[in-house]
């Protein structure tokens, strides 16, 4: 009976992944496609100066919606990722951002780049001409960079973050708090600006999360590195955050995710 039962289960399991192979191979070509026709949007996120609530930048998201609705970056940049096509994908979100936020004064604009991307030895030219063909000020740019690439390719990552920052890009460690990346590698690959996780963020509300919370924030500060906080819900975590000597805030309480058009509405944006 048990080994019944085994049996049936390898053979729903196998059923599984075939079922998973198929959906992943049809997002994919469908992702292919969205890519080659510019379907693929952005939203863009508050980042307000955490003393005053003054609109500082604005992170840009990929945001994809199919026939069955929308897809969650968490799957599709994966998905990019693998097929090979997550270099389009980047410089198509990089340029729409210029393009949306190149009229609003000095407000600076965050793009999320893959570690896939930055060991590509070709990206740092490619941004570069990017920016100089759309006149672009490189000092409004943060790319936004996860702790992969602390894995991969650190010696190729570390080239292209060099020549970029020699035009006056700036670099911004995401996530940070999540995983493996430390301190000593904000110093090593030259980052601007640490992102604190979310998941850090939430840990506030027990005594010990708001003291290694405080902790980070009061390292990177030694360090001369600014932060940020993502994932700010509520008026008490902004406040902790205030107190620990966050710079930036990010998060629903601010502002979701939103069109280019909104945050005009609803932020002061002065024109350039
Ligand atoms: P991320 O760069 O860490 O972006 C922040 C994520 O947290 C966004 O999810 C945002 O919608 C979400 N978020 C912001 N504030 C709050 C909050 O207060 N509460 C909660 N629960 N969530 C909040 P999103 O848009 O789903 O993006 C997920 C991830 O996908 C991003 O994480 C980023 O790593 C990646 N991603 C998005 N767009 C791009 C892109 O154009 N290129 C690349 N390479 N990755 C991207
Ligand atoms: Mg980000
Ligand atoms: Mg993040
Ligand atoms: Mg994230």
């Amino acid at each position: 009976r048990a080994k019944e039962n085994g049996r049936g289960q390898a053979v729903r399991y196998e059923a599984d992944l075939d079922l998973e192979r198929e959906y992943r191979s049809r997002l994919e070509e469908e992702l292919r496609l969205a890519i080659a026709s510019e379907n693929i949007h952005l939203a863009y996120q508050p980042l307000v100066d955490a003393a005053t609530g003054e609109l500082k930048g604005v992170e840009a998201l990929a945001r994809w919606t199919t026939e069955r609705g929308p897809v969650s970056p968490e799957v599709f940049i994966p998905i990019a990722e693998r097929a090979g096509l997550i270099d389009d994908l980047g410089m198509g979100v990089l340029s729409a951002a210029i393009d949306n936020i190149g009229r609003w004064g000095d407000i600076a604009v965050s793009v999320n780049v893959s570690p896939v991307q930055l060991k590509n030895p070709n990206f740092a030219a490619d941004v570069t001409a990017l920016l100089s063909t759309k006149s672009f000020d490189p000092a409004r740019l943060t790319l936004e960079i996860t702790e992969g690439v602390l894995m991969s390719s650190p010696e190729q990552s570390k080239r292209s973050i060099a020549s970029l920052k020699a035009i006056g890009v700036k670099f911004a460690l995401d996530d940070f708090g999540c995983g493996y990346a430390s301190i000593g590698a904000l110093r090593e690959f030259g980052f601007d600006r640490m992102k604190i996780d979310r998941s850090l963020v939430m840990a506030i509300d027990n005594e010990r999360g708001a003291k290694v919370l405080a902790a980070t924030i009061s390292l990177a500060n030694a360090l001369n590195i600014p932060v940020t906080a993502e994932g700010v819900e509520t008026p008490a975590q902004a406040k902790v955050l205030k107190l620990s000597g966050c710079d930036q805030l990010q998060g629903y309480l601010v502002g979701r995710p939103m069109a280019a058009v909104d945050i005009e509405e609803k932020f002061i944006v002065t024109a350039a």
